[in-house]
């Protein structure tokens, strides 16, 4: 098991020290804003929806390792899905980050998403880990109000 942790650790890590998918995009044609005042954590996410599909997507923010990780993740996970698949990704990860309801095979299911395990034994980090998610869904949703987290 700690070998497992060391090794969410280092995707963790280089996500926060690499983060995919960043920057503004051009083409986006939903957008929305996060804050999780907590811990201060901001995102902007983009995306570029082609009918259902999540064709593009990318992120600008500022925050912690976590937040920042689970954003460059998140985009990965969700490029080229379509919406229900990304909703479907939303409740596997907020199952797995909140230790509620977590179907028995999300890990297998949300692959390499599963190094956000270890957050919910910190409970003030569960908020860092599901921005980003609370941002996409109200970019899905079309909001333009930014979301925070509380
Ligand atoms: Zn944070």
């Amino acid at each position: 098991m700690s070998d497992l942790r060391e090794l969410y650790q280092e995707v963790i890590l280089d996500h926060n020290k690499k983060p995919r998918n960043c920057g503004r995009l051009e083409t986006a044609n939903r957008m929305a804003e996060g804050f999780n005042p907590l811990c201060g954590d901001r995102i902007t996410l983009y995306l570029k929806m082609n009918g259902d599909v999540i064709e593009d997507v990318s992120f600008e923010g500022k925050g912690c390792a976590i937040s920042t990780a689970s954003a460059s993740l998140m985009t990965s996970a969700i490029k080229g899905k379509t919406i229900p698949e990304a909703e479907t990704l939303f409740d596997s990860f907020h199952g797995l980050v909140t230790g509620h309801d977590c179907p028995v095979d999300a890990v297998t299911h949300i692959g390499k998403l599963a190094v956000f395990g270890g957050v919910r034994e910190f409970p003030a980090r569960v908020k860092c880990a599901t921005l980003a998610w609370h941002t996409l869904k109200s970019a899905l949703e079309g909001k333009i109000d930014a979301v925070t987290t509380e």
